[in-house]
């Protein structure tokens, strides 16, 4: 078997065209959607990652505003900026780049972000409105793996569905809106016992573990559907540096039914979900 490619970039092509018609509506309307997008620091991945979503807002017609921030930002003085942007009826969405130097407690501030502003879904308040079946923000990298999903035609009601990584960005989420469309979950982590059997029994397997292809073809059960959020570098050999996923997609791709790539699957879908959120709040504020 060859599985089928499930084509993160083609599907958030089409999200962010139906943000850009719906952000249309509303700036016409004279309430542009805003997003604010606080940067803390010089780590040139989360530089990268912010460029994108700025780039990202201009081209589906969401305002944006990048906040760069020194390194040495003390916590007041973050937690005043964010308060500030709180009040700024302008700006329907918040987004603090993680991680933040470690002198800043992250908790503290998300926490501080209004959580109808919360975009990226982390606040406890979205998290346990999730968790109790009452979602308002959708964490983006679950939510974009829920879409594609969905797109491919993926029957979840019943499915046997294994989650591997239990993070608070990825994996619990995940398993919690894997639940909310019946499926029956199971959350693998660094302390299960034989990963491999659990990866076996999945219909539906999403890797989100942070370890170059980990999960090889021998553990995928023939005709599952494979997602793979990992976004890691290839230790060595002839591609070392070049992004790889936490699915080995040469085995994996014999196997499954379907299957998303990486660079291509889950991390487009995932900037594509942010203009969603932030588009939602911008709706529900007008
Ligand atoms: P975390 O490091 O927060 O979590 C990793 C999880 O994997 C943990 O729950 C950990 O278990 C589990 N784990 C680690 N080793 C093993 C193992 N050997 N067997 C089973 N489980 C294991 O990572 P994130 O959830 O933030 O991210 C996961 C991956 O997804 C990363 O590669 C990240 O770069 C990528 N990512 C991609 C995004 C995208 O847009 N495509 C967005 C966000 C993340 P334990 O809890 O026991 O430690």
């Amino acid at each position: 078997m060859t599985a089928r490619i499930i084509d993160g970039n083609e599907l958030a092509r089409r999200v962010r065209a139906e943000v850009a018609a719906r952000a249309a509506v509303l700036s016409g309307a004279g309430r542009p959607p805003g997003l604010a997008v606080i940067l803390v620091g010089e780590d040139p991945a989360s530089a990268v990652y912010v460029r994108n979503k700025v780039k990202d807002c201009e081209e589906s017609g969401i305002r944006s505003v990048l906040d760069r921030l020194p390194a040495d930002t003390s916590e007041a003085a973050l937690l005043a900026r964010i308060e500030q942007l709180n009040r700024d009826p302008s700006i329907h969405g918040i987004l603090v780049q993680l991680p933040l130097p470690p002198h800043l407690d992250a908790h503290r501030v998300i926490e501080t972000i209004a959580p109808e502003k919360d975009v990226d879904g982390f606040h406890v308040s979205n998290a346990g409105a999730l968790m109790t079946g009452t979602p308002r923000f959708r964490p983006c990298t679950p939510y974009g793996v829920m879409k594609m999903l969905e797109h491919a035609g993926v029957l979840l009601d019943g499915a046997e569905a294994v989650v591997v990584g239990r993070s608070n960005i990825v994996g619990k989420p995940q398993a919690m809106m894997l639940l909310e469309r019946n499926a029956t979950v199971t959350i693998c982590h660094s302390r299960t016992r034989d990963l491999a059997a659990h990866c076996r029994r999945a219909d539906v397997l999403v890797a989100a573990v942070g370890r170059a292809r980990m999960i090889t073809g021998d553990m995928i059960k023939p005709g599952a559907v494979v997602i793979d959020v990992g976004m890691n570098r290839e230790p060595d050999g002839p591609n070392a540096g070049k992004l790889c996923g936490d699915v080995d997609f040469a085995s994996a791709s014999q196997v499954a039914s379907a299957i998303t790539p990486v660079p291509g699957g889950v991390g487009p879908m995932t900037r594509a979900m942010l203009l969603v959120n932030t588009m939602e709040a911008a709706e529900r504020a007008a």
